[in-house]
């Protein structure tokens, strides 16, 4: 099963019990219909389980049956079509417009799986629908995108942190720990993979940093300018040339009296800077 279809029928398995929050839920549901002309309302919606609860609810509320038609949905009465889609949703209670979003998404929602990316979104057929659809999101803080989709609209989410506030709103657990489970796990890798590669970076620096040094003995005495040296950088000098591969701690103790590394360290400093007073000298 799919992680969008897996999320509708967890969606699906509870409607809301608050009077004021089954009409919103029942408006999320009927986000996409529109009125025919023998006035009727016509709803379209792929999901065989979606068009079942939204029956189902229908059914409840107003004691009538819906016509089921291929991947269409016919309700009849007069002023149903008014009632239900309303231009401006009314929340009335903090968790209408969860409720709202709840029926939206079981009836026009789809989400990726987030192991694949964090993508969750809801169609609106056309722009009445659209920000219907943007008043709930605003409603609950959850910032969202537009973009178009066909003739109609389509709003994501894609911020993952977003994501799980909202999947907790509307009422997922499974699909919200699995985001959750899915996230954590990769900030875990993400954050082993920083400190991997600070690792290496910082290898880099001290092969770098020896290379230098190395390089710098070389050329002071290509130049024939080692003795020029004061005394202590050359004992330094020296027994980095006989231990090449001494780590500065081991290179430090190595000297007598033995050396701090950060005194260790500026004499290295100081014999590159030798080197280079050399070359800059050419
Ligand atoms: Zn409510």
């Amino acid at each position: 099963m799919s992680y969008a279809s897996a999320l509708r029928e967890e969606l699906i398995a509870g409607a809301p019990r608050r009077g004021c929050c089954r009409v919103a839920y029942l408006r999320g549901l009927f986000l996409n219909a529109a009125a025919t002309k023998s006035g009727k309302i016509l709803l379209s919606v792929s999901s065989l389980a979606a068009r079942h609860e939204i029956a189902r609810v229908f059914h409840d509320v107003y004691r009538r049956e819906a016509l089921a038609e291929r991947n269409t949905l016919l309700f009849s009465g007069e002023a149903l079509y008014t009632e239900l889609t309303a231009a401006a949703p009314r929340f009335v209670c903090d968790s209408c417009a969860k409720a709202f979003l709840r029926g939206a998404f079981i009836a026009a929602g789809t989400a990726t799986d987030p192991e694949k990316a964090y993508h969750f979104e809801i169609r609106a057929a056309d722009e009445e629908a659209r920000d219907r659809l943007g008043d709930a999101f605003r409603a609950i803080a959850i910032p969202y995108k537009v973009r178009e989709v066909g003739v109609g609209y389509g709003l994501y989410v894609k911020n993952g942190e977003k994501l799980e506030d909202l999947l907790a709103a509307i009422g997922s657990h499974e699909c919200y720990f699995h985001l959750v489970n899915t996230r954590i796990t990769r900030d875990i890798r993400n954050g082993e993979n920083r400190a991997t590669n600070c690792v290496a970076k910082n290898i880099g620096k001290s092969i770098d940093a020896a290379n230098r040094v190395a390089e710098a003995i070389a050329a002071i005495r290509l130049a024939r300018r080692f003795e020029e040296m004061p005394d202590e950088l050359r004992m330094t000098a020296i027994l980095r040339e006989q231990n090449p591969t001494a780590s500065l701690v081991a290179l430090a103790a190595l000297h007598n009296p033995s050396l701090t590394k950060s005194g260790l360290n500026h004499r290295l400093q100081k014999i590159v800077a030798f080197a280079e007073a050399l070359s800059a000298k050419k």
